[in-house]
């Protein structure tokens, strides 16, 4: 902690690893005399730079932006970039680190890495985000490349914001390295079903999970949070399954639909218009808006998907849940819930599915795109669907596996922890002390 004072997300998600860790040590004690701890939490390298940038009025204003380059013992550092006022040094570490176990249970060869700004895209002129994207990629274009680091989306940073930084890459390295980014635009070098990959992977691994205890989405009702990318294919393959989705929220508030969301009005209003989620009980008197996002998690539900931001479960939400019968938790955000939280649904036998597992679906699609691009080919939506169910199905194995293994059976968080880290400190041992 000294180490790294008042950053306290980055603390948090290193003690969650970490207390996964101590029966790993206890077996592999080598680890230890290779400090790979006090290696692994230490980002081979942080970048922090200045983002100037003019408004539609003509003032300057001044971003911070960020890229941590955390670990790169299995391939190039591989992360997504988050534009929004509350990013500083502390989320984009935690968010790093968090990268790198993630990228690791993938299966496929990627580093950890991530980054963004404290840049607020919301209420921007298309120009304005623009102007940003532009003057941000200018200085980030020095650190990154397609054997590197190849950044992609977050939250605030979708298809249109990667576009206007591919554009800038280019122009500031010449030639047309599409491997540099993903998320990509699909007649530029993107994927087919990376936009749906992160949503409909947490479903495949939720739906994994439940299976194991003869459950399953078929009739389930489901509370999901947040009304973005995650959030929206997360419904979408949900409601496919058979759920019923009756409310998901922004950070102004959420809504409840007791028949079940109508998820071509959420579509058209986030992903066309821009616009709020209060606007949704204009199409649809019955259901109601309530202000406030965190009053979202004392809805009923049988399945909680919370897919916005970290920390957004705190032990009351959790408690709140669990005494209304939740039976599952599938973290589709990153860190959405606290030690604490976690602590409340283990201890009452909810089944719960860890951010760095369940979320993997985005990272895992990236990498595709990746292959994709260096075989300067593209593969159809059905192709690149089916290899994300199988890679989600593979991550829940190796987790529960892990778990078994290490003796905490049916511990997602113990597992896939432990088997997200054990690839990389062999890898890292393997390539000596650097
Ligand atoms: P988006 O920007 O598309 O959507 C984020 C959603 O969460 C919006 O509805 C937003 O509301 C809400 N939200 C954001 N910040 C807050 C906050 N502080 N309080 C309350 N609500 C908030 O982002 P994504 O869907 O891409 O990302 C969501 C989560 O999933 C993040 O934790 C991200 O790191 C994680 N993730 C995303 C991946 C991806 O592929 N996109 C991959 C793996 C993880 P509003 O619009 O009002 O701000």
């Amino acid at each position: 902690q000294s180490r790294n004072p008042g950053e306290v997300e980055f603390q948090q998600a290193v003690k969650e690893v970490f207390d996964s860790l101590v029966p790993v040590l206890a077996k592999k004690p080598h680890y230890i005399k290779q400090a790979i701890l006090e290696r692994i939490v230490e980002p081979e390298r942080m970048i922090s730079f200045r983002v100037p940038w003019i408004d539609d009025q003509g003032n300057v204003n001044v971003n911070r932006g960020f890229r941590v380059q955390f670990n790169s013992a299995i391939g190039p550092y591989k992360g997504g970039l988050r534009f929004h006022p509350s990013v500083n040094a502390s989320i984009i570490k935690f968010l790093g680190f968090e990268q790198i176990f993630k990228n690791s249970l993938t299966g496929q060869p990627i580093g950890g890495g991530k980054g963004g700004s404290d840049f607020d895209p919301k209420g921007k002129s298309d120009v304005e985000i623009m102007r940003f994207t532009q003057s941000f990629m200018t200085e980030l274009s020095k650190y990154i490349g397609p054997d590197i680091d190849v950044p992609a989306g977050d939250i605030g940073v979708g298809a249109k914001e990667i576009g206007y930084m591919f554009g800038q890459y280019k122009r500031m390295r010449g030639g047309f390295e599409s491997g540099v980014l993903t998320g990509k635009g699909i007649n530029y070098g993107g994927s087919l079903a990376r936009k749906e990959a992160t949503g409909y992977g947490t479903v495949y691994f939720v739906e994994e999970m439940l299976k194991d205890k003869d459950l399953s989405f078929e009739g389930s009702t489901v509370v999901v949070s947040g009304s973005g990318n995650v959030s929206i294919y997360a419904i979408e393959k949900a409601q496919q399954l058979g759920a019923k989705v009756v409310a998901c929220s922004d950070s102004g508030g959420y809504i409840y639909d007791e028949n079940g969301i109508d998820l071509s009005t959420v579509k058209r209003l986030k992903e066309v218009e821009g616009k709020r989620i209060s606007e949704y009980v204009k199409e649809h008197p019955q259901a109601l808006y309530v202000q406030g996002f965190s009053g979202i998690w004392s809805i009923p539900c049988d399945i909680a998907l919370p897919c916005a931001t970290q920390n957004e479960i705190n032990e009351n939400a959790a408690q709140v849940l669990v005494s209304n019968g939740v039976k599952a938790i599938g973290e589709g955000a990153n860190m959405p819930s606290t030690l604490d939280a976690i602590d409340v649904f283990l201890s009452n036998g909810v089944l719960f599915a860890p951010a760095k597992a369940a979320n993997a679906g985005g990272v895992s699609v990236s990498a595709l795109e990746m292959a994709q691009n260096s075989a300067r080919l593209s593969w159809t939506f059905e192709e690149v669907d089916s290899k994300l169910h199988e890679i989600m199905k593979n991550i829940y194995r190796e987790s529960m596996n892990a778990a078994e293994e290490y003796g905490a059976p049916g511990n997602l968080v113990v597992g896939a922890n432990i088997a997200g880290f054990v690839k990389v400190a062999d890898a890292m041992i393997m390539q000596g002390v650097i």
